[in-house]
């Protein structure tokens, strides 16, 4: 069922960006309120905007801290990116490295963020997830209810396995046990409801002005608001005002709901943003949709090569996903090839997980399955030869224990001496963006004076400096977990 629902926001999120706007997309949200709306008014402790991984987990936080809160969505289903993305979690000292005997430590965890995002982030933040990531973990695991999978995933970056994979590696399975437990605690969450405006009195947030169906419905907020809107990735013009090479050229991974409107609402009261022009792109997506392609998840599992239309190795599969993006974008056609084999699918468990975007892949021929190592390349007119000859020196490295092309981290795998092999084409497109607004510790949103904004909280991929130029894969969902539940409890105080 869950993986059904992941298809269907998939396919909500497949067309391109022109094709398939939103009214709100690449337009300011803050525009002004629809004239013809009916006024209503309504009174909470805390509002929270945005029904993705972080807004669903702060007002589940808020409420069981006491608060009386309500939830507003702007699309017509919850769940964000966080649920159509893996919904790995990077967690350190988690019962499965306990269990596979795995040594980390939160230092270990801090350090690698830092590193991953150049020394960038803020290190306060950065201690702050790190610290709480296992708790979050946790917290999903037995009060969320959220089904894991026994076996963990090698993102680019990290220095050891930490990512914990909830059931059929989807964030949907997070987003869909969030929504049972809001639903339980009697949270509203209202769709369709597009915040359009924040309100002030005396210098607090005090509510939030949203566009319904029903026409313009003013919310109050007692306590507090939590801004956790997501990103800006389907936002074409705002990546451009921040990164002009991140215009309409690359494709996008994100959600048509990912506009950034948190950010400029925030901004028409004063707040802070930072890193913007840091934009992430996944490197492996459908080349004509921009739709990240799980099957491509054999490579976190350790058991695929990327190679170029020349047959040959052009960076450490296991790199940061900037890095591998880069490079790809160097390659003839500005695509690259993922090789794996029928062990390196059953690692991945790709046939559970992500059987139908495999079947379209084939479909479409994406993805290829044959018999030999040149037939596969023959499909894609990938030098055959080359392919062969990259194949052998691979395997020769993996029987050695040691990559002498790119030193390939974690355990080296050979492939089979017989097919069938696979071979997948994709290219990057815009994924995550790291910049945002500025909070402390706290989850409190900061102005350009660098003062807190009394009232406002902001949680998720709305804000920045936490993953600093450059996020790990499985860092995202750690970071709407642990700071989704700081916004959450301080907002009901
Ligand atoms: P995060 O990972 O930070 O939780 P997501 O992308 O998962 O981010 O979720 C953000 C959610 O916020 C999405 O469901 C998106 O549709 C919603 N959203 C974005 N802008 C608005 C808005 N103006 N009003 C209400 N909801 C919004």
């Amino acid at each position: 069922m869950k993986k059904l629902i992941k298809f269907i926001l998939a396919g909500l999120v497949s067309c391109s960006l022109t094709a398939c706007s939103t009214p709100s997309q690449n337009t300011p949200s803050t525009s002004a309120p629809s004239t013809t709306a009916t006024s209503t008014e309504t009174d909470y402790d805390v509002i929270v905007i945005g029904a993705g991984g972080a807004g669903l987990t702060a007002a589940i936080s808020a409420k069981e801290a006491g608060a009386n809160v309500i939830v507003l969505e702007k699309m017509g289903v919850i769940g964000g990116n966080t649920a159509i993305s893996g919904g790995e979690m990077a967690a350190p000292n988690n019962w499965l490295q306990q269990e596979q005997g795995i040594e980390d430590s939160v230092e270990q965890f801090k350090e690698d963020i830092m590193v991953g995002g150049d020394n960038e982030a803020n290190e306060a933040l950065v201690s702050v997830l790190a610290e709480n990531a296992l708790d979050g973990a946790m917290w999903l695991k037995d009060e969320i209810n959220v089904p894991f999978e026994d076996y963990m995933l090698f993102f680019g970056g990290h220095s050891v396995m930490r990512s914990l994979v909830p059931e059929n590696a989807s964030g949907s399975t997070i987003t869909s046990s969030l929504k049972t437990k809001a639903d339980e605690l009697g949270i509203q969450v209202l769709t369709q409801t597009e915040a359009t405006q924040l309100l002030m009195e005396d210098g607090k947030v005090n509510g939030v002005v949203a566009n319904t169906k029903d026409g313009e419905i003013t919310y109050h907020a007692n306590k507090a608001v939590i801004i956790a809107t997501g990103g800006f990735g389907s936002n074409v013009e705002m990546r451009k005002q921040y990164n002009p090479d991140m215009d309409e050229k690359i494709l996008s991974t994100c959600t048509v709901g990912s506009t950034g409107d948190g950010i400029t609402m925030a901004q028409a009261i004063g707040a802070d943003v930072t890193d913007m022009e840091y934009i992430q792109t996944y490197p492996t997506c459908d080349i004509d949709s921009g739709l990240l392609l799980y099957v491509g998840d054999v490579r976190l599992a350790g058991r695929a090569i990327l190679v170029n239309k020349e047959g040959k190795r052009f960076v450490e599969e296991l790199e940061r996903r900037d890095v591998i993006s880069l490079a790809v974008t160097e390659q003839t056609d500005q695509v690259s090839y993922l090789f794996f084999d029928e062990n390196g699918l059953a690692a991945a468990d790709i046939m559970d997980a992500h059987g139908h975007e495999y079947d379209k892949l084939i479909e479409e021929g994406k993805l290829v399955k044959a018999d030999t190592i040149e037939e596969a390349a023959e499909h894609f007119e990938i030098d055959a030869a080359a392919l062969k000859e990259t194949v052998e020196t691979f395997n020769q490295y993996a029987k050695d224990g040691n990559d002498l092309d790119f030193n390939l981290r974690g355990t080296l795998t050979p492939f089979a001496d017989e097919g069938p092999y696979y071979i997948m084409v994709s290219k990057p497109a815009v994924h995550h963006t790291m910049g945002g607004l500025v909070i402390n510790t706290d989850a409190q949103v900061i102005d350009t004076a660098g003062n807190v904004i009394p009232g406002l909280y902001a949680a998720g991929e709305v804000t920045g400096d936490i993953h600093g130029t450059n996020r790990l894969g499985s860092d995202a969902i750690a970071d709407i977990i642990v700071f989704g539940r700081i916004a959450g409890q301080n907002a009901a105080k």
